[in-house]
Formats: structure tokens, C-alpha cells, sequence
């Protein structure tokens, strides 16, 4: 497909340059589902599959420096966040969120790396859940970011619904709780979909892998992709998990650590 008749999708978060998480990886997302891609770096993070060294952020005006002029010059059809360190550059992308004409907006809440390095402090956090998931179309927080969120350990099925329920009360359109970080019971990765008509569930196989630095960032970035292709809210996210269980199933060791996951060049696979 020509360029100018790919959707644009926009990604507004951290730079892994080992490429596993982060913009690398959602580039690389849009770019398999057939869409045009552009990236603005909320943070330059230093690290690879073994763990996460440090990073240095951007500043608020350096955030908008980036987003505003691609606002201005295309009709963007999804907008994905990743890693939002700061309190100021969350204020700014909401403002810049809420300047745009997009609806498709995918928000990411990433709070700590796989191995343990904090992509965001509590104030920030807040924040985050205040003024940029009431313009989500989509809220995908994993099971420890919603424990986070909310304030309460998930243990099992009642306490999703609770955490569900909390986090659409804090005024996003749909909330997708992500079970992969549980080791579910009879070997199932279960993900709960919530909006104000009720709850569905997605299930597939877990699979027991290393392999699977990147997953939240592929994922929320798949379903940004398959939104700003038409797709309604349901099909953008069955298609972006069996998308991410097909990168996990097929990843194969790179490096010394976490392996990346395996995101293919196209989607369907040929
Ligand atoms: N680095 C960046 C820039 C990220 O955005 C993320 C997650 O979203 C991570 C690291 C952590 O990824 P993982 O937990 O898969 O290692």
C-alpha cells in the first residue's frame, strides 16, 4: 500500500535501543499491520535484554517539540502511549492528546521494566490516571500495573472484576486487564476486556517463556494499529493478542536476558 493511503499511527513513548520495548518495538508493530509509523521519545532509556541502566527523559516542550508539528501536518488515526515518566510530560500529552482530532487513543500504563527498573514514580502515576485515562479509548495495564493502579492485589477472577470496575470508573471507554503475569491456573493467559456493557474474556494457551520482553508494548500497539485500520474495539484486540501470542510462541533466545519477543515484518504472516 502506498504511503499516503497507510493510516498514520503515532506512538508517544521510551526508547529501548536494543529494540525490544518501547518505540523500536511499536514501529515495528504499525509497520507489520500495514500502517505508516511515527514515534516521539518521552525518555531515552539505556539498557538491554539483561536489565534497564538508567534513562534520561525529555522535558515537557521537548515532547511537545516532537508531537505538535506531526499533529500539524497529518491526520494522525491512532495515538499509543508507552513509558510517561514525568507528571510534565503526561500534562503535555493529554494536552496534546486533546488538541488532536484522534479517538483512537491507546494508553499504555507502564510502571516498571521486567527487571524491575521503575519507568515511572507514583506522583507521575497518578497523574497519568487522571488526566489520560478519561481520553482512552483503551486503558491495557498488565496485572501488576493494575495492582498498582488500584491499590489491591489480584488474586483471582472477583478481584479483575474489582480492578476492571475501578479503573473504568477513572472515565476510560474500555479497560483490558492482561493475565499473562499470573501462571494461570490450567495453563491459560486469561485477558479481561471491560466496558460499560459488561466484561469478555480472551483465552488462549500460556506459554512458559523468556521470550517475552516487549509484549505490553507490541500488544497495546497492535490494538492502536487495528483501530486506526476500522477495526472495531472487540476484532483491534482479539487480532493484537493472537498477534503477541504468535510473537512469544515463535521468539527465539537473542541476547544474554529477557529475549525480545518475535514481532513479525507482516501481519498475517504469509
Ligand atoms: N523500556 C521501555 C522503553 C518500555 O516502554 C518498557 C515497557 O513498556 C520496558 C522497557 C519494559 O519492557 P519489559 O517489561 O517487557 O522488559
Amino acid at each position: 500500500m502506498p504511503t499516503n493511503e497507510r493510516p498514520v499511527c503515532l506512538t508517544i513513548a521510551g526508547l529501548d535501543p536494543s529494540g525490544g520495548a518501547g518505540i523500536v518495538a511499536d514501529i515495528k508493530t504499525f509497520t507489520a499491520f500495514g500502517c505508516y509509523a511515527g514515534a516521539a521519545v518521552s525518555s531515552v532509556t539505556f539498557q538491554n535484554t539483561t536489565g534497564v541502566f538508567g534513562a534520561v527523559h525529555q522535558t515537557a516542550e521537548s515532547v511537545r517539540m516532537q508531537v505538535q508539528p506531526v499533529l500539524d501536518d497529518f491526520e494522525v488515526a491512532a495515538i499509543k502511549t508507552g513509558m510517561l515518566p514525568t507528571k510534565e510530560i503526561i500534562e503535555e500529552t493529554a494536552r496534546l492528546v486533546k488538541g488532536s482530532n484522534c479517538q483512537n487513543i491507546v494508553i499504555d500504563p507502564v510502571v516498571r521494566s521486567t527487571s524491575g527498573f521503575d519507568l515511572i514514580d507514583d506522583a507521575a502515576l497518578q497523574v497519568l490516571m487522571e488526566i489520560l485515562f478519561p481520553i482512552a479509548l483503551i486503558v491495557t495495564p498488565n496485572r501488576p500495573e493494575a495492582e498498582r493502579i488500584c491499590g489491591f492485589t489480584i488474586d483471582n477472577d472477583e478481584d479483575i472484576v474489582s480492578a476492571g470496575e475501578k479503573i473504568l470508573a477513572l472515565g476510560p471507554h474500555s479497560v483490558l486487564i492482561k493475565g499473562g503475569h499470573a501462571v494461570a491456573a490450567a495453563n491459560k493467559a486469561v485477558d479481561h476486556l471491560f466496558t460499560a456493557d459488561g466484561s469478555v474474556r480472551f483465552e488462549r494457551e500460556f506459554i512458559r517463556s523468556s521470550s517475552t520482553h516487549g509484549t505490553g508494548c507490541t500488544l497495546s500497539a497492535a490494538i492502536a494499529a487495528n483501530l486506526a485500520l476500522g477495526k472495531e474495539l472487540l476484532d483491534a484486540v482479539r487480532i493484537a493478542k493472537d498477534f503477541v501470542f504468535e510473537e512469544i510462541r515463535s521468539a527465539k533466545q537473542l541476547g544474554k536476558g529477557h529475549s525480545p519477543v518475535n514481532i513479525p515484518p507482516s501481519w498475517p504472516m504469509e
